[in-house]
């Protein structure tokens, strides 16, 4: 610790000792020293888990407490009574260093991040000390920045002037909103603000002054502390903050006024809430409609909530003199107590004591962060220059000294944002409801309009034909009648003719008259009877006219008949699309029952992770695969399963050459969770050919030759392994190099269940009689013998598992005579392992030995090589 050290003045000189017990390589922008670590060059320091605060670089970035002092220049008092006498310090701010003076002759020497002497403008304060604090904030971490001095000495100056009469007097409580809103978008992002007030132990909202006893709440799982209590007001503008910070302080004085108090006994807080959108802000849900809603859409945005805490402490003074403004002793106590609990809290940590008594007040509860937490922190200590105040300087000096050894850890506050997703979601459920809704009532107003039109039709054909057939009806009934008429009235004539021949015969003349008569009768009944038949005649046109008017109507009818049953048929046809839209909804409806519940594994998953990662677990998933992988469990778990179909579809959507790419993800453990996948795969022999096919048995065997890292080649080998099952793959992977691969792959791995992948994948290549020569030549049998030095007898298995394959396809060659002389096996020193292993405890060793022996004397090379 930068203690008082003794330094004297003499012959002129100044010797001052400057203690300082570690090495200062103070960067003037903390930032940059930090910052380069959390963040990549895209911003973005995350895998793509659940939490990514917690998950890789779970310890956080070291980033101790910077302190900077600030002078604050004489006031008129001062200029006046201190008249006489120096400063009771002398500032350095190119060293960075400050002397206080001890006496004439002898000062002490500090050094700090920053001193900011009395002529530092309130700009260049911001820029040093609260800057890198707010871009922190805005990267994603929490940052608190604090004032620390005497009564008087410019705390309120430094933090929360308003400079309205003056801009360029504005505090950091200002500018740093300025930065903030200037650096987010308000549509994606979010930012609140509470401002409070702590005395004597008693949180008051500063925002609602009613609202007087404010309780910190803790998380118990993270330790994370809260307000819930206060007020949290959205900003959106910089002009509603000031207003904010405005009423804040008039509330501050009427409160203080109200209780007696001063306001310099009370700490002020200001927390100012960032919420922002960092990736995916319009993946969350596309505008993918209807069924084409699928798990590749859901994909989560992520938020960073980083928090900036501007406290403006009481006053450091008389910090033991309880009592000396009329307090009882337990309301003295009280008022202190928060700033000796913060005093102690510091030593503490600059001591790296075991024990640091952060629950001994509500500043240090509230502050826990600050110091010895995951939050940026930077600390202004205020002074006067009068040397009367010596002592209180000195303490504040201390202060900062010490606070200036306090390390915390930065951690960046990402999650996924679940619930915009899940809302997303919802939203999307409710479109696709309501427009099969609509879709479903448009069918039916058309049938109904279409079925209306139809029985319209059918009714006027009715009405038309009815009246047709009434016309014709009456018309012939008038025709008919008068031609009735006409030969009634021709009846009655002709029987007045007949009734005059009737008369008696009374003489000569009368008879020669009556003949007369007759023969003029039988002249008019000729004629009548031929008008009589050409009456008849045109009667039977008439009946042949109206027959085929008849007819036509008839078939006019049927016509019409027809219409109406093609008009059915339409019906029915419109019934039956109705039908389909029906099982269309059910359908549906059964997707969006499983989009819930796998947004409800997502989440329990995620919940899982989250509880993993909570309870300092490092296991992950990446996001993008994970829903993968759980919906690959699923299938597993729930063979013939009626979703298995759709299950299966998904590795298509995915698609095999985007989980082939993963495979070169700069990501390691992207590559890991793909090639799990791509070995998952290849278990299945359906998919093996489409694996090949894709480029995946060149890619599993790239990874075996650039990556490092075992799980990988344990996984790749696997995978080749499952791939090397199958002749044509065989010669592929002889033909790319497989064989060396595998044997520097075996030669470097140290699992058991590394090698004895390998050691399956050379045994399946042993087995092909085509590859023999080339796989002895490029040292396969070498690489198999050289595993058995792991003892793990599945290893071993799989050794003599080779061997046999091998020696089998030796004996067949040499019993079709396409190969003579001795043992390409025995050539390369197997004999002794398979006769050391002849009678090995696992079965199946042995049986492999066994076989192997047998086929080594057919061979008939054996025999004589063990002679
Ligand atoms: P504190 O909050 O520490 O009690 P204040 O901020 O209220 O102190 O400052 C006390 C007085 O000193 C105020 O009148 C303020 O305007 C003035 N003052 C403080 N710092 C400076 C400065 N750097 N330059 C000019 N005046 C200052
Ligand atoms: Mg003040």
């Amino acid at each position: 610790m930068a203690t008082s050290g003794g330094g004297s003045y003499r012959n002129g000189t100044h010797r001052n000792s400057l203690k300082v017990d570690r090495p200062f390589s103070m960067n003037s922008n903390p930032k940059t020293s930090v910052k380069s670590k959390p963040l990549s060059s895209s911003g973005l320091r995350r895998s793509s888990t659940g939490s990514i605060g917690a998950a890789k670089d779970d310890a956080g970035v070291p980033g101790r407490v910077r302190v900077a002092v600030r002078l604050r220049p004489r006031n008129t008092e001062e200029l006046v009574a201190d008249a006489d006498f120096a400063d009771c310090v002398e500032l350095q701010p190119e060293l960075k260093r400050l002397k206080l003076r001890k006496n004439n002759w002898d000062s002490d020497t500090y050094e700090f991040d920053e001193v900011l002497t009395e002529f530092a403008s309130q700009k260049r304060v911001y820029e040093v000390v609260a800057k890198p604090v707010v871009e922190s904030v805005l990267d994603g971490y929490n940052g608190t920045i604090m004032a620390y001095g005497q009564t008087g000495t410019g705390k309120t100056y430094t933090l929360g002037r308003l400079g309205e009469e003056d801009t360029a007097a504005r505090g950091i409580m200002v500018r740093a909103m300025e930065d903030i809103l200037a650096d987010v978008s308000l549509e994606t992002d979010s930012i609140s603000v509470s401002y409070l007030q702590l005395y004597m132990e008693t949180i008051q909202d500063l925002l609602d002054p009613a609202n007087d006893n404010i309780p910190i709440v803790e998380d118990s799982k993270t330790g994370d502390v809260s307000l819930p209590g206060a007020n949290l007001v959205e900003i959106r503008d910089q002009k509603s903050f000031v207003e904010l910070l405005r009423l804040g302080e008039a509330h501050r004085f009427a409160a203080n006024t109200k209780l007696n108090t001063e306001s310099s006994r009370s700490h002020a807080i200001l927390m100012v809430h960032v919420k922002r959108s960092v990736k995916g802000k319009h993946s969350a849900l596309s505008s993918e409609k209807g069924s084409n809603l699928h798990m590749k859409t859901l994909r989560p945005a992520i938020v960073r909530k980083g928090k900036l805490v501007v406290v403006d402490l009481a006053g450091s003074e008389r910090i033991d003199k309880s009592g000396s403004e009329g307090h009882t002793l337990e309301e003295a106590k009280s008022i202190n107590l928060s700033l000796s609990a913060l005093g102690k809290c510091i030593n503490a940590l600059a001591e790296n004591s075991v024990h640091v008594p952060v629950r001994d007040s509500k500043l240090t509860r509230l502050l826990k962060d600050s110091f010895g937490g995951t939050a940026r922190t930077s600390l202004v200590i205020t002074i006067g220059p009068s040397p009367r105040h010596r002592g209180e300087t000195a303490s504040t000096i201390m202060f900062g000294q010490r606070a200036m050894k306090v390390e915390n850890m930065l951690k960046l506050k990402e999650e996924f944002d679940y619930k915009s997703l899940s809302r997303g979601l919802d939203i999307q459920l409710d479109k696709l409801i309501s427009e099969h809704e609509r879709q479903q009532k448009a069918f039916e107003n058309e049938i109904e309009r279409i079925t209306t039109e139809a029985q319209n039709r059918i009714s006027e054909v009715e009405r038309n034909y009815e009246d047709a057939l009434e016309e014709e009806r009456v018309k012939y009934q008038r025709d008919y009648m008068e031609s009735i008429k006409k030969l009634e009235e021709q009846l009655v004539k002709n029987q007045q003719k007949h009734g005059f021949e009737k008369v008696p015969v009374r003489s000569e003349d009368d008879c020669s008259a009556l003949t007369s008569n007759t023969e003029s009768s039988k002249i008019s009944a000729v004629e009548e009877v031929s008008e009589l038949k050409k009456l008849l005649q045109k009667e039977s046109l008439l009946r042949k006219a109206a027959e085929e008017e008849v007819n036509s109507l008839k078939s006019q009818l049927a016509q019409w008949k027809r219409s109406e049953a093609s008009g059915n048929s339409e019906i029915i046809k419109l019934r039956k699309m109705l039908e389909d839209e029906a099982l269309q909804k059910e359908k549906l409806e059964g997707e969006i029952a499983i989009l819930h519940s796998q947004l409800l594994q997502i989440s329990s998953e995620a919940d899982e992770t989250r509880r993993r990662l909570d309870r300092g677990g490092s296991g992950k998933v990446p996001g993008d695969l994970d829903s993968l992988f759980s919906q690959v469990k699923l299938q597993q778990q729930e063979p013939g399963n009626g979703e298995k179909a759709s299950v299966a579809k998904l590795f298509e959507q995915v698609g095999l050459q985007k989980i082939l790419s993963l495979l070169e993800s700069e990501d390691s453990d992207l590559r890991i969770h793909a090639v799990k996948v791509v070995a998952n795969l290849a278990a299945e022999e359906t998919n093996q050919e489409k694996i090949v096919e894709a480029g995946g048995l060149t890619s599993l065997l790239m990874l075996l030759r650039s990556s490092e890292n075992e799980t990988i080649h344990r996984v790749a080998a696997g995978a080749i392994a499952n791939l090397a099952m199958n002749e044509t793959n065989q010669e592929l992977i002889m033909g790319q190099g497989g064989i060396g691969l595998l044997s520097i792959t075996a030669a470097n791995a140290e699992d058991p269940q590394t090698l004895r992948m390998v050691a399956g994948a050379i045994a399946n290549l042993c087995g092909n009689d085509k590859l023999q020569m080339k796989l002895r030549g490029e040292g396969g049998i070498k690489a198999l013998l050289g595993m058995v030095r792991c003892r793990h007898p599945d290893v071993l298995a799989q050794v003599a598992r080779g061997i046999a394959n091998f020696a089998k396809c030796e004996s067949r060659a040499s019993m079709q005579g396409t190969k003579t002389g001795r043992s390409l096996l025995i050539e390369d020193g197997a004999l002794p392992w398979i006769v050391q292993n002849a009678n090995n405890e696992a079965s199946p060793i042995r049986r492999h030995i066994e076989l192997a022996l047998c086929h080594l004397a057919q061979h008939g090379m054996f025999l004589f090589s063990c002679l």
